[in-house]
């Protein structure tokens, strides 16, 4: 069994109350690592390091361009473990090898991005309507951000919050899920030997209610970057505010994806197959609710079927598995629970609904790739996220009707518009409440396109060149030139 130590201030060391972790094996069943479990002493040294490192040095003092070569190093580091950071990942939260791979190589990417933007982030000239008067503006670290992440991509989600972050001057502590810690405690090896000064990047590990909230609760926190449930994410935002933390929030979802019958129906029958048996349904942006014209209903349906039906579930390493295990425990128990709420609401399953067993299987953690019909939007079904292989099908009339149905959910993260009518997919795309809008394609990431969501799928956005002023305040000097006269006392300038 591995045992990792959490980084904190450049070291590597235990918690302090010396308590340990079992980190699962999702295929296997079975503990593989264990991780220390950190509570509000190991999180006060790690905001107090990163708070010292961010305001006497040595990142405060750094240039912009230094601290950019830092993060270049890091996507090199990147690059050059991929393998080693696969293999972490896939044992720890069980998603397929070659889903990470591909993964891997757009968090080097991703690095490399901000490292570019690192002096870049310029502040502007104004020219006030004010005589004798300079003004300018420069933009400044907002402070320690805390960065939560939840277990289904944790490589992703820290390279997505700390190199913005980290590009803006900001120090960053790092509380990966208590279900999927290791490949970020990796990442800290490769900071570390990419030339990150001690400090500037912690990963403190332990549950979500100890050093979770004392993370969150901390006075020298400034900015809050959290990925995880919209509960989880409503309790954060509370705490946030106590303290008036700036925070950001990337929650779940209950995404349409809608069929239109001028589309092409086998590359749409892909996406919806894509959209919810990827990552066994474990994803944000699971496209959960499959909307479709009833004049197409019968034909759509087939294809998607019979694509499912195909799925090969296994071992997530072996190259010809399609769909992974569930990655945790209570993830697989709540995935059941759903398929009963389903049944019970009157919901027709046609396809799996139950635990997969056979050849490679694993069991307690694998799921039927399921789908279900007669689904009415009400349905608690098609109103909750089950984040697991579950897949409603819902029918409608017209173009209205699909923006009406697919809007009248709590959340509105992603949505996808399969048609061949430019028109149409421009109309759906601005009446979809949704941060993102996939026409003819799902599941199309890249950090360079900002994602986040709207209503309860979150706040604010990551990605692209949005994100890092996320992580930036703006500071107006106004200057003036005309020293010679007095003026007015009473008056405002
Ligand atoms: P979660 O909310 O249970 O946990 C997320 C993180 O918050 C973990 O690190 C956890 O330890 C921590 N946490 C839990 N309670 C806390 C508390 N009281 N104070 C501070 N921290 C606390 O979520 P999860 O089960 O890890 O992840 C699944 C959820 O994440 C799903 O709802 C999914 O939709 C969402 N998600 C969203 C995105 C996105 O980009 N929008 C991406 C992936 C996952």
């Amino acid at each position: 069994m591995s045992k990792y130590q959490m980084y904190i201030a450049g070291e590597w060391v235990d918690a302090d109350s010396s308590d340990w972790l079992d980190t699962m094996d999702p295929y296997r069943g079975a503990a593989w690592a264990q991780i220390p479990r950190g509570r509000s002493s190991d999180v006060s040294r790690a905001v107090a390091a990163a708070k010292e490192a961010m305001t006497i040095g040595p990142w405060a003092t750094m240039s912009a361009s230094q601290r950019g070569r830092v993060l270049r190093n890091i996507g090199d580091a990147i690059s050059q473990n991929a393998e080693r950071l696969a293999e972490v990942e896939v044992r720890d939260n069980g998603k397929l090898l070659a889903e990470v791979q591909g993964q891997l190589s757009a968090v080097a990417e991703c690095w490399y991005y901000y490292a570019g933007l690192a002096d870049k982030l310029e502040g502007a000239s104004i020219p006030v309507e004010k005589p004798n008067t300079v003004v300018f503006t420069t933009r400044e670290p907002v402070g320690v951000v805390a960065a939560l992440t939840a277990w289904n991509s944790p490589l992703w989600f820290a390279t997505v919050k700390a190199a913005p972050a980290l590009a803006a001057g900001c120090a960053v502590v790092v509380k990966p899920s208590e279900f999927a810690s290791a490949s970020t405690l990796e990442l800290a090896t490769l900071m570390k030997d990419a030339g990150m000064p001690a400090g500037v990047f912690s990963v403190v590990t332990g549950l979500g209610s100890e050093a979770g909230a004392a993370l969150v609760e901390h006075p020298d926190v400034a900015k809050i970057t959290f990925t995880g449930s919209d509960v989880t994410g409503a309790k954060i935002a509370e705490a946030a505010a106590r303290t008036l933390k700036r925070v950001s929030l990337e929650l779940g979802g209950k995404s349409p994806n809608i069929v239109f019958d001028d589309a092409d129906l086998d590359l749409a029958a892909t996406g919806v197959v894509s959209g919810i048996f990827g990552a066994a349904g474990q994803m944000c942006a699971a496209g959960s609710r499959v909307l479709v014209q009833n004049s197409i209903k019968d034909e759509l349906t087939e294809k998607v079927v019979n694509l499912a039906r195909n799925i090969q579930l296994g071992d997530p390493m072996d190259p010809r598995t399609n769909v992974g295990p569930i990655s945790t425990p209570p993830q697989y128990q709540k995935v059941l629970d759903y398929i009963q709420v389903a049944e019970a609401d009157g919901a027709r399953c046609i396809l799996g609904g139950k635990p997969a067993a056979g050849p490679g299987i694993t069991e307690g953690q694998f799921i039927e790739p399921t789908i279900y019909t007669d689904v009415a939007n009400d349905m608690r079904i098609a109103q909750e996220e089950v984040f697991g292989p579950i897949l409603s099908i819902i029918e409608f009339d017209d173009e209205e009707e699909a923006v009406r149905i697919g809007n009248d959910v709590a959340y509105g993260l992603v949505a996808g518009v399969w048609t061949r009518d430019v028109g149409r997919a421009l109309r759906m795309s601005k009446s979809l409440d949704a941060g993102t809008v996939w026409v003819n394609t799902y599941r199309m990431y890249s950090y360079m396109v900002p994602f986040g969501g709207m209503k309860r799928s979150g706040l604010g956005r990551e990605h692209g060149r949005e994100a890092v002023y996320d992580f930036l305040e703006t500071k107006s000097i106004v200057m003036s030139t005309d020293i010679n006269k007095p003026s007015n006392a009473f008056v405002m300038r």
